[in-house]
């Protein structure tokens, strides 16, 4: 897929480590040539972030945290001053408060609901009001999801409501950007152990359980995300937009424990 991206300039949230979906994204746009930009989410992640934007050769346009909306009006005024013009921003985040993603989704306090949902959900819809104004050749914006938005999992509780909202969001974006040519669309991944999974109580089981019942028998990669975002955001789906995408092994058409495939 080497120069799929040629010639595009793109802002990718949310790398915490080498381990993050978004770094796998990255890595990915920039092999397929893409100009990149990176942001940080707290000075304690910055020095994890400088190198591996140094490896791609992208430019750290400084910290962002979503739930400080100062910050992100900064990152684009950076993005403005370095480019002048965007192409696609990638958001690959989400937070919700870790005792709330054990146990029962009817323990949510209102304070975590809101919280969670302006970081996992409103930020994506806040980006996309920042980047409308500089997409001004069409663009294309990301955002990540998993399987918890369309049925219950264990303790996935709030966070799985968040995502159900931030798919919803996905189509009604779509639907008002769409005339500028900005292509809204959302890759729902596979369970991939990350910082943020590593939240989720039982996440050791989830990978088994989905590496036993998944079509393919395995869990997905960080690179497998991050090819298909290269073709969300390429020219080769310029007829997409709207879509949720499943990059998951096959796990969501799965119905039932697969008994054949279970350990013996
Ligand atoms: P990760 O821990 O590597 O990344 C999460 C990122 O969110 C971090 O970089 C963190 O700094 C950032 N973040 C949290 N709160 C923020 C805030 N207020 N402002 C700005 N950034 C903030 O974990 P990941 O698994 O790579 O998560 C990336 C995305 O992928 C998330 O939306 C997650 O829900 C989604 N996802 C993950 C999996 C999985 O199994 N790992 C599966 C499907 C979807």
């Amino acid at each position: 897929f080497a120069g799929l991206l040629k010639g595009k300039k793109g802002l990718i949230l949310g790398v915490a480590n080498n381990r993050s979906i978004a770094w796998g994204i990255a890595k990915a746009c920039a092999d397929a040539g893409a100009e990149l930009a990176l942001t940080y989410q707290i000075e304690a992640l910055e020095k994890r972030v400088r190198p591996l934007a140094a490896d791609i050769g992208a430019t750290v346009v400084g910290r962002c945290d979503v739930s400080e909306p100062e910050t992100m009006d900064a990152v684009f005024a950076e993005i403005e001053k370095l480019w002048g013009r965007l192409d696609f921003v990638v958001h690959c985040l989400a937070y919700s408060d870790k005792d709330q993603l054990d146990g029962r989704y009817v323990e949510t306090t209102l304070e975590n609901f809101q919280m969670s949902l302006n970081i996992s959900c409103y930020s994506f819809t806040a980006l996309a009001q920042r980047a409308e104004r500089l997409m001004t050749d069409g663009g294309s914006l990301l955002t990540l999801t998993y399987y918890g938005a369309e049925k219950w999992m264990p303790h996935y509780n709030v966070m799985g409501v968040a995502k159900a909202a931030l798919e919803a969001s996905v189509r009604y974006l779509a639907a008002d950007l769409g005339v500028k040519n900005i292509r809204v669309n959302a890759i729902s991944a596979g369970p991939i152990k990350t910082m943020a999974a590593s939240g989720i109580g039982d996440f050791r089981y989830i990978l088994r359980w989905n590496e036993y019942n998944s079509p393919l028998r395995r869990v997905v990669t960080i690179e497998e995300v991050g090819e298909t975002a290269v073709y969300l955001l390429s020219p080769m789906a310029r007829g997409v937009s709207g879509e949720v995408l499943h990059v998951d092994a096959g796990y969501h058409v799965v119905g039932m424990m697969n008994p054949a495939a279970a350990p013996k």
